[in-house]
């Protein structure tokens, strides 16, 4: 592949979520020339705005779902084996309620969850009788425990980008694709650069159209043609509030609508809420939480809990759309979470692969099964390779020995800080900590553990930009700053990139 303004890739992907970054990853890894864009942040749309669970769906079972829930729940202890800094098992707990589901369907459902995929490391479902210590309203005195995992969903994006770097893969963010063209065999890729205005245009002898709820109009925006499918697309909200309990285990509550809220322990001081099915007319980009969900996510979670919400608990929220495969009408609760495929070609030549809809739990076999439809044009690529590599500092055995290694060398840093770095970074901590032999060699502390050692990290390994990609992608730090802390974040960032600018001047000058 040749770099610079014309370059030539065997596969040019567009979109930088979950499902993008994937497929990215998984074919730089088999030896093709792979380019990426995302036309804005990596993660930026509904990768960082899900549940973020890898889980099979039990709900899904009820809808006869079986290759899909199939499927991810044969991902879960892949993907913990793959990602264990920022996969972790949970266990879910279901508050009986007989006048929605009997006791005898849902163990049968649970029976069958267990078995339907290999479960080697997560404990099999049971049924508890609450104790005095439960934070559920006191009719909720049976429940059913079961498995399933959890995931920092954006850092799982940018953890995949960075496997198709460093297998060569080129990835542009803040880059927009604004056209694709079949010309002589191969795409003719125009490419905007969000920031600066200016454009470019890249070759490739195949096309991911991976752009999640943009898939129709990227067809007849940037294509110019007719989608051969379209999806549905349904907001899903959820919103954040200081912590309902002090276990570690979610809870999933069914409501009479037939709809599941699910509560999670989040970053340690608050629980997360969610989701909501939402029709969704506008564009993708226009979303936010409307008041009827706050207002709904509260009415199910006060119809459980002992401690009553209201509007004033709520510290942050975000919405996100799901780009459903099915275009049928009907309760969205209902409509498929599956993914499928469109691929055309032009005489052979020139193929175009579309993803419709997917999760977040299956996006490595989405993937891989991607590559695999791909495969008879890229006949020299080499086999699937990704369920047994980990992602970038995914490369060790437990999060125990991990926190245990990182006291050794490093006494001095704060357990707070540790198991944060831990749990985000895995491995990759080494690299913001180099040299650093006391806490003040980390730089300016911007507030809640982030230092500047840190920040730089992001900025020069993992494609940050702004403090928001900062506090609310890369990590989640935004919950626990302050606005004053913000600000000061946003400053030493502006003053970075002007110091950049300058120094660029001055070497063009030289
Ligand atoms: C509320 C909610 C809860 C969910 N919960 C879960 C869950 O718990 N577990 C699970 O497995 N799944 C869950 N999902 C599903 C999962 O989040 C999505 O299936 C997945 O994130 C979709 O990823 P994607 O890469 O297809 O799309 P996206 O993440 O939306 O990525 C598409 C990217 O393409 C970019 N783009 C668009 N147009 C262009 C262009 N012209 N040029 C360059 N870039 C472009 C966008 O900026 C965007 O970043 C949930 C979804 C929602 C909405």
């Amino acid at each position: 592949m040749s770099q610079g303004s014309s370059a030539t890739y065997d596969l040019y992907v567009v979109g930088g979520g979950i499902n993008g970054a994937g497929i990215a990853a998984d074919a730089a890894g088999r030896g093709l020339a792979v380019g990426l864009c995302e036309m804005n942040d990596l993660a930026s749309a509904t990768s960082s705005a899900s549940s973020k669970l890898i889980h099979g769906g039990l709900r899904y079972l009820e809808q006869g779902e079986f290759r899909l829930v199939r499927e991810a729940l044969g991902e879960r202890e892949v993907l913990l084996r793959k990602a264990p800094h920022i996969i972790r098992p949970m266990r879910f707990r279901l508050p009986h309620n007989p006048k929605l589901r009997s006791a005898m369907v849902i163990q049968a459902g649970m029976l069958l969850y267990d078995r339907l995929a290999r479960r080697t490391t997560l404990p099999a479902s049971e049924t508890l009788n609450s104790d005095s210590a439960t934070p559920l309203r006191p009719e909720f005195n049976k429940l059913f425990e079961y498995s399933d995992a959890w995931v920092d969903d954006a850092r799982l994006v940018v953890l995949n980008a960075m496997a198709a770097r460093q297998a060569g893969a080129v990835i542009s963010t803040r880059t927009q694709c604004i056209s694709a063209a079949r010309e002589q065999g191969l795409w003719t890729i125009r490419l905007r650069n969000v920031a600066e205005g200016n454009e470019r245009v890249v070759y490739s002898r195949a096309l991911v159209n991976a752009v999640g709820p943009w898939v129709s109009r990227f067809y007849n925006h940037q294509l110019k043609e007719t989608a051969p499918k379209q999806v549905r697309l349904v907001q899903g909200s959820h919103i954040v509030v200081p912590r309902l309990y002090s276990g570690d285990e979610a809870y999933i509550l069914q409501h009479s609508d037939r709809r599941i809220v699910f509560v999670l322990p989040y970053e340690g001081r608050f629980s997360l809420i969610g989701t909501t099915d939402l029709e969704h007319e506008t564009t993708p980009e226009t979303i936010s939480i409307t008041q009827d969900e706050v207002e709904y996510l509260l009415m199910v979670v006060n119809n459980h809990f002992l401690q009553q919400l209201n509007k004033d608990d709520v510290v942050h929220s975000f919405a996100g759309i799901r780009p459903l495969v099915c275009a049928n009408t009907g309760p969205a609760q209902k409509a498929s979470r599956d993914y499928e495929f469109s691929l055309d070609d032009d005489q052979g030549e020139a193929p175009l692969l579309s993803v419709f809809g997917g999760k977040i739990t299956t996006y490595r076999k989405l993937a891989e099964a991607a590559l695999n439809k791909l495969s008879p044009y890229f006949c020299d690529m080499r086999p699937a390779w990704t369920a047994d590599t980990p992602l970038p500092g995914g490369d060790f055995s437990s999060p125990a020995e991990l926190l245990e290694s990182f006291s050794q060398h490093y006494p001095w840093l704060p357990e707070e800080l540790k198991q944060r770095y831990c749990r985000s970074y895995g491995t990759l901590s080494q690299q913001i900590l180099l040299y650093c032999q006391q806490l003040s060699d980390l730089g300016q502390h911007f507030g809640a553990g982030l230092y500047q050692r840190e920040v730089e990290y992001l900025i020069e390994q993992e494609w940050a930009l702004t403090a928001e990609d900062i506090l609310w992608r890369r990590s989640k730090l935004g919950l626990h700053m302050s606005s004053r802390e913000i600000k000061a974040l946003q400053e030493y960032l502006q003053k970075r990139t002007q110091a950049c600018i300058r120094e660029l001047i001055e070497a063009e000058q030289q």
